[in-house]
């Protein structure tokens, strides 16, 4: 945190601690230091991106209805109809939300397009993923899973014939041509194909893993006296892919909910953090010393005192930290720092705006030096006018100035 220590016993045994501060930017550390906390949060927009994502539509309501239309048609028996008919009810009335029609689907989202698309890191998205499981909601439920790779890829060296001949042998096989036609792709002398193995599987109601292996094997013929022979099929598969089950049928409602939840949670989560960071920052800079030569000969008795009541209190029940908590204001800007942040978000929007997918969150990192997948500091650390150039300013104050001005100016 910009300090160093030093660690001293005296004649009585007790033990001191002085604290030194670095002689760079005082205001400069705690900037620093937040940096990490604003590369880690995500805005409303790109929650509502990522919550669509994950819950992906499902078609199980739409079986249910047409199966349930068909029983119908198919059941002269009054008693037998009545009794499915309760049965379906269950699932219709909407006194019984907490019954799920669907009972979730094995999914996988390839990583690099999700971080690219969210312009969020891996581990940031990965820890959207835990909150999600951690939710705590009675009528769905998330579960995590080892990420796996997604795609899988089918060469055949011999010809495309053989690659009909698997189809007939492996049913996801066939299913993945059956779609990729539908999509229009003319298989006539094709010998590849690629595919979302763990999507086919589901819409196939298998999982992925025992599908998968059944692929493998489809490089190898079995049946030879002289053992497992090559069989001029390859498969591979790419595209590691975070994983996890999940229901497809949330409502509207529902999905309004996570997007709040998980917003209100990160919320809560950097005002957490920056609180922490600037408490820490500030009751640390009132004990320490500006200068080594200050405290190299005596020991400043009070100032050691001080220190240590601070961090009993910060590690045991936290009642000054609180306090302090409370206290804290909402940051502001003076007219002239607004112009001069205002002038430079223009002047970024202006020179970046046609080349790039700018919000008021990208423009307030690059503004603090904060790296992101679609801002990589390799690039943008090397735009000097504008990398780490606001940095006194409060982050979110700068998102919302940036989003305003990007809205004027559009
Ligand atoms: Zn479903």
């Amino acid at each position: 945190m910009g300090y160093s220590y030093q660690l001293a016993k005296t004649m009585s045994n007790k033990l001191y601690i002085t604290l030194i501060r670095n002689n760079q930017g005082e205001g400069k550390d705690l900037s620093e230091l937040r940096r990490h906390t604003f590369s880690n949060t995500v805005d409303y927009r790109t929650l509502k991106k990522f919550v669509l994502k994950v819950f992906t539509p499902c078609k199980c309501r739409e079986v249910h209805t047409r199966h349930k239309q068909a029983l119908k048609e198919s059941t002269s028996d009054d008693a037998t109809l009545a009794e499915t008919e309760e049965l379906f009810d269950d699932w219709d009335g909407e006194a019984n939300v907490t019954k799920r029609l669907c009972s979730g689907h094995e999914r996988a989202i390839p990583i690099d397009n999700l971080v690219m698309d969210l312009d969020v890191k891996e581990e940031g998205i990965s820890t959207l993923f835990c909150y999600l499981e951690l939710h705590p909601h009675e009528t769905w439920k998330l579960e995590n899973l080892t990420n796996v790779y997604s795609t899988c890829n089918i060469q055949c060296y011999g010809g495309p014939a053989l690659l009909q001949e698997i189809a007939k042998k492996c049913p996801p096989v066939a299913v993945a041509i059956a779609k990729a036609k539908k999509d229009g792709i003319n298989f006539a002398g094709k010998t590849d194909i690629d595919f979302p193995v763990v999507e086919i599987s589901d819409c196939m109601g298998w999982d992925s893993g025992p599908v998968k292996r059944e692929l493998k094997m489809l490089m190898w013929n079995m049946s030879g006296a002289n053992g497992p022979r090559r069989t001029g099929v390859m498969v591979e598969f790419a595209n590691l892919a975070f994983h996890y089950r999940a229901p497809g049928d949330l409502t509207e409602d529902e999905i309004d909910d996570v997007i709040m939840s998980l917003h209100t949670r990160i919320q809560k989560q950097e005002k957490a953090e920056l609180t922490n960071l600037k408490y820490l920052f500030d009751t640390l800079h009132s004990v320490s010393h500006k200068n080594f030569w200050m405290c190299a000969d005596d020991l400043d008795e009070k100032k050691n005192d001080k220190l240590k009541i601070i961090l009993e209190d910060y590690f045991q029940d936290q009642t000054d930290f609180k306090a302090a908590v409370l206290d804290a204001t909402e940051p502001e800007l003076s007219s002239y720092e607004l112009n001069q942040v205002s002038s430079d978000i223009k002047q970024f929007i202006h020179m970046y705006s046609q080349e790039h997918k700018l919000n008021g969150r990208a423009i307030a990192r690059v503004f603090h030096g904060v790296a992101s997948p679609c801002f990589p500091a390799t690039t943008w650390g090397r735009v000097r006018r504008f990398w780490r150039s606001n940095i006194n300013i409060d982050f979110n104050l700068l998102i919302k100035l940036a989003t305003k001005l990007l809205i004027q100016l559009r």
